[in-house]
Formats: C-alpha cells, structure tokens, sequence
C-alpha cells in the first residue's frame, strides 16, 4: 500500500480574558460591575478537500496554532470570538490522536469536515458574578486555555488510474513524463517490485494520481506478484490505461499483447478486468512498419476503444490522454468503504481526576475540569479564590486527598499551580 504519513500539532486558541470593571457615571457615586466576557479561541478543524492528493505540504508546514479570543471589555462589552483555522486534509486521511493512539476521525468525503482540538471559552467578566451574596465581585475569569495535542495523519495513496502492459512497454516512462510529484511509496511487504506512482497535475486544484500495476505478468494472479492488499488498492481505482509498444522491435504483436495481458487480468481480478481501458500506443517514434499504427488504432477503434498514439519520450500524445483521464477521474463515484474495527476517540468526563505522587512527593491532581478551573482561576483575586475553594469543596478534593494520605503542610500540584495542603 502507498501510504503518506505526516505528524502535526494542533493548538486551538485560548478563550480571551474576562473583564473586571465598574460602570463610572456622573451622579453615580459607585456603579455596578460592568466587565465583559472574553470571546471564544479559534477551533482548529480539519477539512478533506478533493483537490488535495498527499500529505506532502505537511512536511513544509507541521505547527497550526488557533487565534486568542478577544478580551472583554468595561460596559459590558464582549471580546469578539477568533475565527476557526481551517486546514486542508486530502480525502481517506485518517486522523490519530497520538497521545491515546485512538482513532479522532476518517475524513473521506469530500468536505466532511472534523474538530481536532477545541478553542478556549472566554473567562467571564465580573459583571456574571454579581448576586445577592457579592454585590460588588472585583474579580473575572481568565479565559480557557485552548486544547492542544499532537496528530499522526495517515493517507493510503489512491490510484485513480492504473496502468497495465508488459515490462518495457513505457508504463514509467509515461507516469514519470505526466507526474508533477511523486509520493513517497512504502517498501511493499509481498515483492521486491516498487509499484510506480505520480501525481498528475491537469490545471491548478485539478490533479490525480497515476500507478503502474507491476508483476501483473510474472505470476500475480497466482499469488506471487503484489498479493490482496495491493488488489483492493487498484480496485479503487476508476480507469486503467493499456499501454502496448507498437514499435515492433520486441517482435511482438501488440494486438496479442492486449488480449495476453487481458486474460492474465481476468485470472487475477474479475472486478479488475470490468474497468473501462483506454488503449495508449507508445514508441510511435520506433515503428517499423509503417502499416502498424493504422492497422492496430482500427482494431480498437472498432471496438468503440478510445485509442491514443504516444511517445512517452517527448511527450507527444500524452496531453490528450491526461485530460481524457481527468475526465473519467472527475467524474467516478466511489463506492463508500465500511470500516468496522474502528474505536472512536471519547473525551473523559469532565468532572474527573486522578490523584498521583510526584517525585517529590507532592500530590498531583489530573482531571481536564479541575485543571481547567486552576488555569482559569486569577489567585491573587481573593474573591475568585474563595470560588475556586467553593469548587473544590463541590468536588468532596479534601476527601479523596486525606483518603490518600495527605497531611498538612504537603504540596498539591495541578497544571502548573502548586497549592500547600491546610486541613
Ligand atoms: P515499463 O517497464 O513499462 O515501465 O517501461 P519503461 O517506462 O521502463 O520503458 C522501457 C524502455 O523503453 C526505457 O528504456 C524507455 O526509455 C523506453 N521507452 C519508453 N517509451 C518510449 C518511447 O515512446 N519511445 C522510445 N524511443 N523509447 C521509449
Ligand atoms: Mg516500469
């Protein structure tokens, strides 16, 4: 299988602060509080695009960071949310969170579109903590750190269009004339032959894939050339090419060839054989005989074959051959692929932690709520810290803690605040 692979981080941008402030009037000698919410981060999302054919650009670009929410602001402004950073994905990219090595998402239609790592709620402004208990809050809410984590993407490499022939007919050559960038191709598990493979670019956002389907002739059908995993790939894809050297050096026939390598083609694959051929008559520049190319273009064209006469060496022919394979490749409807053993990626509840020792002995408390709370907490506030305490209180810590051993005076870590423990 051709696979393409790319690591990238993904860092959602973090909610803007919330506003602390007090409306100032004439004639009003102590206003209320009027401080804004900060406005949401910038989701980072991930969007397959059909015009897109490898992971390649990810080598170029690896970090994606999402814009801060706007900060809130006196008179009860709100900050403005960030917009979302929309990236780019080639359709069939799988999406693995490389932290739980679980499955996020399989992007494969085109525009489908998945939410890899959420931006940060704006902290609210003091103005939302007013109540009958605090009719004067000086506090707000710093806002929500947005999510981060790394992402192992991964894209097995589609052909859309296969190329069949014997060895030496050019099947390379043409792949290498009409290709503008060559994924990587993974060693290949079942024969030491390397399948060819190209990016073909027909005019900009309109490209496909082109690969040759090697040992098809030496024995694939018996099992030992490519093997099924290397089938089910070229099974998806839309057209073939049929090249035949119509040279007449070899002292071949190219009409027989076609119908040696259809047969071998059958035995092989039924589903295969089924797919539309377009006939492509290379090494036009090394005919011997005159008479070849007419007699050899009537024969398919009888058969209602498109035929195209090629020389894969200066390229001649092979313009109207893309664009008639773009035309089958714009305009094929895949068949939807189930994919069972799939395990989804589920956030943990909110209201979880765990409670672990440090080196140092310190307790160090995970959990995203409460980590959360500690990052978007401003502790120099007294009143914010006195409602940090009351959650902490709602979240029965002091418990779980003294369960745990805790004593007075031992230091509790969470996120990058360090706490001292007093009963
Ligand atoms: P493959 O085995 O089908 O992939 O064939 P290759 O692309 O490797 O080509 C085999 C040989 O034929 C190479 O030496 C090519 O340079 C040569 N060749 C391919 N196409 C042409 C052509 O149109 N004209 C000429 N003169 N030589 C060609
Ligand atoms: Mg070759």
């Amino acid at each position: 299988m051709f696979i393409d692979r790319a690591r990238i981080l993904v860092k959602a941008g973090d909610g803007g602060n919330g506003m602390s402030s007090f409306r100032r009037e004439k004639y009003v000698p102590q206003g209320g509080p009027n401080g804004g919410d900060g406005g949401k981060g910038a989701d980072i999302i991930l969007k397959a695009d059909r015009n897109i054919n490898t992971l390649v650009d990810f080598r170029y670009k690896r970090q994606f960071k999402g814009d801060t929410g706007g900060a809130g602001q006196s008179a009860n402004k709100h900050g403005r949310g960030a917009e979302n950073l929309i990236v780019s994905v080639p359709l069939g990219t799988t999406v693995t969170d490389e932290e739980s090595g679980k499955l996020m998402a399989d992007l494969v239609e085109d525009g489908q579109t998945y939410m890899v790592a959420k931006g940060g709620r704006g902290g609210r402004g003091n103005a939302r903590f007013q109540n009958s208990a605090n009719r004067v809050p000086t506090f707000a809410e710093k806002g929500e750190p947005g999510e981060e984590r790394w992402l192992n993407l991964e894209l097995k490499v589609l052909a859309d269009v296969g190329l069949l022939g014997y060895p030496s007919v050019g099947k390379s050559s043409i792949i290498r004339k009409v290709s503008s960038a060559k994924p990587e191709v993974a060693a290949y598990h079942f024969t030491t032959l390397t399948p060819v493979l190209g990016v073909v670019s027909v005019a900009p956002g309109k490209s496909f894939v082109m690969a040759d389907i090697p040992g098809l002739i030496e024995g694939a059908s018996e099992g030992i050339g490519l093997g099924h995993s290397f089938l089910r790939h070229v099974e998806r894809s839309n057209i073939l090419l049929h090249v035949l050297d119509v040279s007449g050096l070899e002292g071949r026939d190219p009409i027989e060839d076609f119908h040696k390598i259809n047969e071998e083609l059958a035995k092989y694959s039924e589903k295969l054989s089924k797919k539309k051929q377009l006939i492509v008559l290379n090494k036009t520049d090394l005919l011997q005989d005159e008479e070849t190319l007419p007699r050899v273009t009537k024969y398919f064209a009888d058969q209602d074959y498109e035929v195209f006469a090629v020389n894969a060496l200066t390229g001649e022919g092979l313009p109207a051959l893309v664009e008639r394979a773009w035309y089958y490749v714009e305009n094929y409807v895949p068949e939807p692929e189930v994919v069972d053993d799939t395990v989804y990626y589920e956030a943990k509840p909110d209201t979880d932690f765990v409670i672990t020792r440090g080196d140092d002995a310190s307790y160090i408390i995970s959990g995203s709520r409460i980590e959360k709370l500690v990052a978007m907490t401003n502790l120099d506030d007294e009143q914010a810290l006195r409602r940090f305490q009351k959650i902490w209180r709602y979240m029965d810590l002091d418990a779980e803690l003294k369960k745990r051993g805790i004593q007075d005076g031992d230091e509790v870590v969470i996120g990058e605040q360090r706490f001292t423990f007093h009963d």
